[in-house]
């Protein structure tokens, strides 16, 4: 556990969330600033930082919890989902606890979840 790291606070109940359900290692609560309906996080209940961090045995049941929050929701009405994990603070990392974006996507959302443009340059494939 980490002091000043606000998923530990959640997972110790120090601070409210949405609680969504959870695994014995996880839980998966509500994203607070919800970039589309349904936003969820899947969050260890150990500190981790990033995905290199969390041990390779649990990770099957972190796929798991996404997966089971994804059919909850086609269940009440998205058709897709997009999972999502930024590691690092050079891919968006903000909060240093790790932890899977789920996001519902519904036929009519409008949004667009996309590679970045690469400003012209070009990589090549090998
Ligand atoms: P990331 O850029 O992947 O680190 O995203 C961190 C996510 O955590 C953002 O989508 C935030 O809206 C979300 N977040 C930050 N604080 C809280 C909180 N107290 N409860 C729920 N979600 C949070």
């Amino acid at each position: 556990m980490n002091e000043k790291c606000v998923f530990c606070k959640i997972v110790k109940k120090e601070i409210d969330s949405k609680f969504e359900e959870e695994s014995e290692n996880f839980i998966a609560i509500l994203d607070i600033k919800p970039k589309v309906k349904g936003h969820t996080l899947i969050i260890p209940k150990e500190h981790y930082e990033t995905l290199m961090d969390i041990p390779e045995n649990l990770l099957g049941e972190m796929i798991g919890l996404a997966r089971s929050v994804a059919k909850k929701r086609a269940d009440s009405g998205a058709n897709g989902f997009n999972l999502l994990m930024n590691n690092f603070s050079s891919a968006g990392q903000v909060v240093m606890h790790a932890h899977i974006h789920v996001l519902p996507r519904y036929s009519n959302d409008k949004k667009k979840l996309g590679f970045f443009e690469l400003d012209g340059e070009e990589f090549s494939a090998v």
